[in-house]
């Protein structure tokens, strides 16, 4: 098993390392094999993506992505930002389905800005189309505007646009999905102003009829957003299209607390995949040891369940999570009154002592 290990910029080094720790007390054989990306890679290769790393990451079974970006680069052009770094190796990789879990750990409910009762026991799955869309349609860009309210005008524009091929695909991961969970799948959509989502909401409908044992609804993107702070425990796993898909699964990450214990993946059609964080560099924090290392470590137990086959250690290291929690084990975006707080490297320990003697003293 080969394991590209990609740390990045900011915090992602810091919450790599404890991830790779956490691997390693594992025993598996694993051939783990770092590389630049993002604006370290800039630094060093003139360019957020060089080809040593694409081909890296080509060539292992997975990939694991800690997080790139830093305002510093923000005026760079386009193409050699390091947040280009993630597009390219979507793009290269054919990764086209993101799936990010928002688990509400009993320990945290107290860490939520909703109410205890309405996110206790929350285990929703979001499954984000991830390679067309309006992010991705072609023609966009600047021109003189010849019609519209205001002809002759500077005006902006892109292109929303999905195929049949490319919905299918995507339907048939979340009913899949489904049928590992509480066989309910949710599509999101907004069938009620764009012809592309009618057509969204039209394929999935068909795609449904090979799934009789899941069930599916559709609802409008304007009310997935309200019902998913309203009454979130009603979604088992929620599929709709790149852009409503970045901005649910953005929501769905803060009714758990916080962002720094929420894990992805994106997998591509044989199930190889790309796992990380759900967060970003975090520059705020960068160099203080005090980031939370556990997304990144969750990260790592999704891809030995859905890339590496290794469903039991997937388990052990979920269960050393939950037992440091218990344990009272916070980092600060976490902490809470009576806890015990603890930085980056020592949030690490804890989960590997967890994993060795499958119990962790009280604090
Ligand atoms: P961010 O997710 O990096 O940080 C948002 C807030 O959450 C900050 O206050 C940060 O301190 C906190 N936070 C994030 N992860 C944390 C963790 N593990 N432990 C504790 N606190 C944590 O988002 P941002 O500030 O909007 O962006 C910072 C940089 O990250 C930008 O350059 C952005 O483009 C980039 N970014 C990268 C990715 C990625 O690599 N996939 C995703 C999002 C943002």
């Amino acid at each position: 098993m080969k394991i590209a290990v990609l740390p990045g910029d900011g915090i992602g080094t810091e919450i790599m390392a404890e991830a790779v720790k956490v691997l390693k007390a594992l025993d598996l054989t694993f051939e783990m094999e770092e590389a630049l990306v993002g604006g370290a890679a800039y630094e060093a290769h003139g360019h957020p993506l060089p080809d040593s790393t694409l081909n890296l990451a080509k060539a292992a079974d997975a990939v694991l992505f800690g997080a790139v970006g830093d305002w510093k680069y923000d005026k760079l052009d386009r193409p050699l930002r390091p947040e280009q770094a993630i597009l390219g190796l979507r793009k290269h990789l054919g990764l086209f389905a993101n799936f990010r879990p928002a688990i509400c750990y009993e320990q945290l409910v107290g860490a939520s800005s909703l109410k205890p009762e309405l996110i206790a026991g929350l285990d929703i799955l979001i499954i984000r189309e991830l390679t067309g869309d309006i992010y991705f349609g072609q023609p966009r860009g600047r021109r003189t505007a010849v019609d519209g309210h205001f002809p002759g005008a500077e005006e902006a524009f892109d292109t929303m646009r999905y195929s049949r091929p490319e919905i299918e695909r995507i339907a048939h991961v979340a009913f899949q999905a489904a049928r590992k969970r509480n066989k309910k799948v949710t599509s999101v959509d907004k069938a009620n102003v764009l012809e592309t989502f009618q057509f969204w909401k039209d394929v999935v409908t068909e795609v449904h009829a090979q799934y009789p044992d899941v069930e599916l609804d559709h609802m409008y993107v304007d009310n997935a957003a309200m019902q998913l702070v309203k009454a979130p425990k009603k979604f088992d796993v929620v599929v709709t299209g790149n852009m409503f898909g970045d901005i649910l699964s953005d929501e769905a990450a803060m009714l758990t607390g916080s962002i720094g214990m929420l894990p992805s993946a994106s997998l591509d059609k044989h199930n190889k995949g790309l796992y990380e964080p759900s967060h970003g560099s975090a520059p705020d924090i960068a160099g203080k040891g005090i980031a939370n290392p556990l997304a990144t470590i969750l990260s790592a137990a999704m891809m030995l369940r859905f890339s590496l086959q290794q469903p039991e250690a997937a388990d052990r290291i979920e269960s050393a999570v939950r037992s440091v929690l218990a344990a009272g084990y916070r980092t600060g975006d976490i902490w809470s009154e009576g806890m015990k707080q603890v930085g980056t490297r020592e949030m690490g320990d804890a989960v590997v002592a967890a994993l060795i003697t499958k119990t962790i003293t009280k604090s």
